[in-house]
């Protein structure tokens, strides 16, 4: 296929979307120039693109390398939906099938051609590629030529022959999970020291992070939070050990959830059962080991929930980063706990690794128990963590969004440290615990322990706090956990000042579990006719990707149909708007859906006032978009969207507390100080509170207050 297209009008023609997300657009340019590319960006920026766009628009092939089958699989489903020619070539292929995919890349008419790194290296490939036209070549989850990574794949440094063989095509590396060091792994492994890096952010400002104290009854609060905030959704649930697994799906899959367990002691098959399940059906939670996730692309994971702590803050971010990727509102929710801290500890002083590779391990573990630990923002830590310059507290965090009670628990503390020196250093936290509480326990009595001076001075906290407390001393280092494994303590250098009196130590206060919610905004379920037309697009999506064998977000993302309900477009030139649809789906599914539109007029007599725009904001925020994301969906300003919201505040079709995230008292003062202005006059206000708040949320306080002033 020869020929050369602007990059701008593939994105519009082939992939339905307005705009390019910077930096695809510089990247992409970079790569048509024939320079080469490094490029950093966070699960969901959209890596994709930055290849497929050019491979698409100049004349030849790009060739990807992929480690996985199931990312291949998906990629390429999804590009045939928007009418690319791509395929792969890997051992899910019969030796026919194969042949086909060489034939139609002899005949020139792939755009895109996905291999697996241990073939593309085989000489015979390399002889093929001689052959044809490549334009580009692209290594996706560049990260696994790092040895020092925990998903190094030894055929990944082979790929540096690409450059040696065809120096003249530009290569492009992709990855979301890299550090400095990494980076610079990856420019030498695959010789790309020429290469432009492309570092974008790492935020991902639509997952709400929020890590909660769990001693007891983890698996109903996991069963509450799945039904109160996800019911019918897709999510994963991460668990330690297999056993634990199994244990989990059994137990949610009684509780009537469709839950599947997915650890490397399954059989292949089951394995591969339960991972398409989960791509191709909705609403399915996978309950896992860690072995579950590299690869999963599924764009509407709506909770990615950890029973148990991860091993370092990397982990951490990598595994719930598989939610979200769509850009809507995800949660990424942890319960830990006591048990959790010992246990890893354990695992640490006990490895046989040499003392500098623990240290970095310990160093790792700390990080991620300060991340628990910590009462301020949980992405600022996280950013900052990666080295993103100076981020701000996100209002979308448990930590920002209620904040934590703080106590002084320098006496507290100093009471259990002094009891792990009197009882030699050698006891478990729930021994320690009962000599504090003065317990009359036979073991206490042969130790003597009943006769020390720490011997039942702490009745003035229960079990539950004393434990809270030990986990925290563990997490910040200033109790040791005994390599042998029977979880014995003992006073690490730390503890030191706080014994001396001469450090305070504040602590966060633990909440009962039923009043540690984290209230914010939930999608306020669309109603009346919209959710009829969402289930019916939805039950439409499922039958056509059915049909062909692919998932339904191949078919359509859901932002699209959230968009063909707020809008209801009635002709195919309306459709063609709408983000998502481009011309290949357009001509494909277009008539499909407008029939099914025209069956669901809108409900206009239940809205008289609200102009089509408002409708529109209003439907996009009932599916539970953010004032943010609706902002960046529509290409509007965040303060006309809340113009938008003010309105339907004021006819009181939304709370307010929906769309402003502030607490009460704040939002009492703030419109208290709007009612003293004649006429509710903003500017004044606005001023007053120094520009901390948007125009649009006053607009949205003042609607509540004296709704007639709100147009
Ligand atoms: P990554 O590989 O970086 O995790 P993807 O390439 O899978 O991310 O893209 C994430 C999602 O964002 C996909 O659904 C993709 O279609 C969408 N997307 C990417 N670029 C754009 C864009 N310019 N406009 C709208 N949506 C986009
Ligand atoms: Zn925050």
């Amino acid at each position: 296929m020869s020929r050369m297209t602007q990059p701008l009008s593939i994105l519009h023609s082939v992939f339905g979307y307005p705009a390019f997300r910077p930096p695809q657009d510089q990247v992409i340019d970079t790569l048509m120039a024939g320079g080469d590319a490094l490029v950093l960006m966070p699960t969901g920026g959209g890596k994709s693109l930055c290849y497929q766009v050019p491979a698409i628009a100049l004349p030849g092939t790009g060739i990807v390398v992929s480690p996985l089958i199931a990312l291949m699989q998906d990629q390429v489903a999804a590009l045939r939906q928007a009418g690319v020619a791509a395929a792969f070539l890997n051992s899910s292929l019969s030796a026919e099938e194969a042949r086909e995919v060489i034939r139609r890349l002899l005949a020139g008419e792939l755009d895109l051609l996905y291999v697996a790194p241990e073939r593309l290296v085989q000489e015979s490939m390399l002889d093929l590629l001689e052959r044809v036209q490549i334009n580009l070549f692209a290594i996706d989850e560049a990260h696994c030529v790092s040895q020092w990574g925990h998903d190094f794949r030894p055929e990944y440094i082979r790929l540096e022959v690409l450059h040696q063989r065809f120096p003249a095509v530009p290569r492009i590396a992709l990855t979301a999970t890299a550090d400095e060091a990494t980076r610079r792994e990856i420019r030498r492994r695959l010789d790309l020291d020429q290469a432009r890096a492309f570092i974008s952010g790492f935020d991902r400002p639509n997952i709400r992070y929020r890590i909660a104290e769990g001693s007891g009854g983890s698996r109903e609060r996991l069963l509450r939070f799945i039904r109160d905030e996800h019911p019918g959704e897709a999510g994963i649930v991460y668990c330690l050990s297999r056993k634990r697994v199994d244990e989990i799906a059994a137990w949610l899959a009684a509780q009537g959830l469709d839950a599947l367990p997915y650890h490397a002691g399954l059989s292949q098959e089951q394995r591969e059962t339960n991972q398409r399940r989960f791509l191709n059906e909705e609403g399915v939670i996978v309950v896992a080991t860690i072995a579950f996730g590299m690869g999963i692309d599924k764009p509407n994971v709506r909770f990615v929930a950890h029973l148990n702590l991860p091993k370092s803050i990397e982990a951490y971010y990598q595994e719930t980063g598989r939610a979200g990727r769509d850009g809507l509102p995800a949660d990424a929710w942890m319960l830990y706990g006591l048990q959790d801290v010992i246990t890893l500890r354990q695992m640490m002083e006990g490895s046989e690794a040499d003392e500098q590779f623990k240290r970095i391990e310990r160093h790792k573990l700390d990080a991620m128990l300060g991340l628990c630990e910590m009462t301020g923002c949980r992405r600022q830590a996280l950013l900052t963590y990666f080295g993103d310059p100076e981020p701000e507290p996100c209002g979308n965090c448990d930590n920002c969004l209620t904040p934590p009670e703080t106590w002084d628990a320098t006496v507290a503390a100093q009471k259990a440290l002094s009891c792990v020196h009197r009882t030699g250093q050698r006891f478990g936290v729930n021994y320690l615990v009962d000599v504090l509480l003065g317990k009359d326990d036979e073991r206490i009595r042969r130790f003597g322990h009943d006769r020390i001076s720490t011997f039942g001075i702490g009745t003035e906290l229960s079990v539950a706090a004393w434990r809270g407390l030990f986990r925290q001393l563990i997490a910040r280092g200033l109790l040791a956990v005994d390599a042998e494994g029977h979880g014995g303590l003992r006073l690490a250098e730390r503890a030191r000042p706080v014994l001396q009196g001469k450090e305070q130590l504040w602590l966060r206060k633990e909440l009962p579990a039923a009043k540690r919610s984290t209230r914010g905004r939930q999608a306020a379920a669309m109603a009346g006719v919209d959710a009829e037309l969402w289930e019916a697009l939805r039950r439409k999506r499922r039958e056509l990707a059915e049909e062909q064998g692919v998932p339904p977000y191949a078919v359509f993302h859901d932002a699209t149909l959230m968009e063909l309900v707020a809008r209801r477009p009635a002709s195919l030139w309306e459709m063609a708007t709408i983000s998502g649809i481009g011309s290949h789906k357009l001509e494909t599914y277009g008539e499909t859906f407008l029939d099914l539109l025209a069956d669901y007029p809108r409900d206009g007599a239940a809205r008289p006032d609200a102009s089509e725009t408002q409708q529109e904001t209003l439907t996009l925020f009932k599916a539970g978009m953010t004032v943010a994301q609706i902002a960046a969906h529509r290409s509007l300003r965040e303060s006309t969207v809340y113009g938008h919201l003010a309105e339907a505040v004021a006819r009181g079709e939304v709370p307010l507390a929906e769309v402003v995230e502030l607490d009460e008292a704040e939002i009492e003062r703030i419109g208290a100080m709007i009612e003293l202005q004649e006429g509710g006059r903003l500017k004044a206000v606005f001023d007053a509170l120094e520009g901390r708040y948007d125009y649009g949320v006053l607009r949205c306080i003042r609607a509540a207050r004296l709704p007639a002033n709100s147009s």
